[in-house]
């Protein structure tokens, strides 16, 4: 069966439905505060997390489990279909050239997403380049540098310029070889004006074919906001969620594939350059319900 990953509380709640074949409402009632719990727990919106857990009451209650299926299979159906359906597959990428974008806080993890996903791509057989914008973060010039030479793929970055639009256009005429170029951004801690203008006139300026909204897993309740301001600035095409080796389930970026409309494309499970998964749905699902 799917989801065999659950945590001990949801496990144990569909366990005692085991013998059943048919549900009544005390159980649904049951599974479905268990689910809520989870989710919240996961830093999953509340909105979502209703509207999510009302149509998987609606569905247990409503539909007739096929014959042959007991109670305990037929609800967990029922969880992981609409867990997918909100969550999607992975965003599709590619093996080709491109330009990617990416967007976030100061702190979210882009740089070290560049580096990441530049090793990816590299591993794929492209040639990719990362192109490092932010002139306002102390140091990022030369993390970048060191991550894309750890990850051996071309860099370009100018710590003596300090307007990043001009240094994006720059690194794409001298990264002329490269197939992939990955153009990293300046996040602030919040999102201010400065923040919207500048990524907008970037992204004028390179044109990408892809924009990735880069999330720590522990954005919790704030990532609506943030998922609306970068999408209603560049679009967002697809999320990367960070730092899921920590305890975060990473359920804000559940909230940010819901506002943008888009899908997952890859988790970061840690500090090096190879510490990067394309993004799975099933494992994703498991996490956010254990
Ligand atoms: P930026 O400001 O968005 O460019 O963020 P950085 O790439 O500089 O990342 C901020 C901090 O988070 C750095 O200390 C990174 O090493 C760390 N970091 C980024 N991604 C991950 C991850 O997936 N796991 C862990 N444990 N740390 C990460």
């Amino acid at each position: 069966m799917v989801l065999d990953d659950l945590g001990s509380s949801l496990r144990g709640t569909l366990d005692r439905l085991q013998g059943k074949t048919r549900l009544d409402e005390e159980d649904v009632e049951e599974v479905v505060r268990e689910i809520q719990r989870s989710l919240i727990q996961a830093d999953v919106e509340i909105d979502l997390v209703m509207e999510l857990s009302d149509e998987i009451e609606r569905r247990a209650l409503e539909e007739e489990p096929p014959g042959g299926t007991t109670a305990r299979d037929f609800v967990l159906r029922i969880v992981y279909e609409e867990m997918v359906d909100l969550v999607g597959d992975s965003t599709e990428l590619p093996l080709e050239s491109q330009t990617i974008l990416l967007a976030g806080l100061q702190g979210s993890g882009k740089t070290t997403t560049a580096a990441k996903m530049a090793w990816w791509f590299s591993k794929k057989g492209l040639r990719p380049a990362i192109i490092q914008t932010d002139t306002f973060r102390p140091g990022a010039y030369d993390q970048a540098e060191e991550m894309a030479s750890r990850a051996e793929v071309s860099f370009y970055g100018d710590p003596d310029n300090d307007d990043p639009v001009e240094i994006a256009r720059e690194g794409l005429a001298a990264t002329e070889e490269a197939d992939v170029h990955i153009v990293d951004t300046a996040g602030r801690h919040a999102l201010e004006e400065g923040l919207i203008d500048e990524i907008e006139t970037i992204d004028d300026t390179v044109d990408p074919d892809r924009r990735l909204l880069v999330m720590d897993a522990a954005i919790g309740q704030g990532a609506k906001d943030q998922a609306q301001r970068f999408e209603e600035a560049i679009g967002v095409d697809g999320v990367v969620i960070t730092k899921l080796d920590g305890t975060a389930k990473g359920g804000g970026a559940l909230t940010a594939v819901n506002e943008t409309d888009s899908s997952i494309a890859f988790l970061g499970t840690g500090e090096t350059v190879q510490d990067v998964e394309r993004f799975e749905p099933n494992g994703f699902i498991s996490r956010l319900l254990g």
